[in-house]
């Protein structure tokens, strides 16, 4: 990984608390990859700080995409909640928590109806529990 998406994981602790931007922990086979936030790649969006967020490669990462194919206002509410960590410099738990909750909005609407087309893959939904998110998050509050 470049620097920017170095600089990300280093300022937001991400690999002592093995979280990402989505509340999701790496898997030991998996690693953080950089997500183009604002301005997305296709348009030549720059790899910086202010413009990326820190996902799982083979969780978090391809499971926004998908959730970008199929509902775009979803998909901008999740990246508003990811903006705003972005701008507060840490994970913050509420987001956090919108975050998980809006996954969840897709996954009923979506899944539980059978009305995605686009493939998920049963990593998606492994993720940590509320519960540890609010433990991760204290323990950052503390660095
Ligand atoms: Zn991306």
């Amino acid at each position: 990984m470049k620097e920017p998406g170095i600089h990300l994981i280093e300022h937001f602790h991400l690999q002592e608390i093995n979280m990402d931007f989505m509340g999701y922990e790496l898997e030991a086979n998996d690693i953080f990859t950089f997500h183009h936030l604002i301005i997305p790649n296709c348009k030549k969006g720059p790899y910086e700080e202010w413009n990326g967020a820190i996902l799982c490669g083979k969780t978090s990462h391809p499971y926004l995409h998908v959730i970008e194919q199929t509902d775009e206002d979803l998909f901008f509410l999740l990246t508003s909640e990811i903006m705003d960590e972005n701008i507060k410099g840490h994970l913050d738990r509420d987001n956090l928590l919108r975050i998980r909750n809006l996954l969840m909005y897709f996954e009923e609407k979506y899944i539980d109806n059978h009305a995605c087309n686009v493939k998920l893959k049963e990593e998606y939904f492994k993720r940590p529990s509320v519960d540890q998110i609010l433990t991760k998050t204290r323990a950052l509050k503390n660095k």
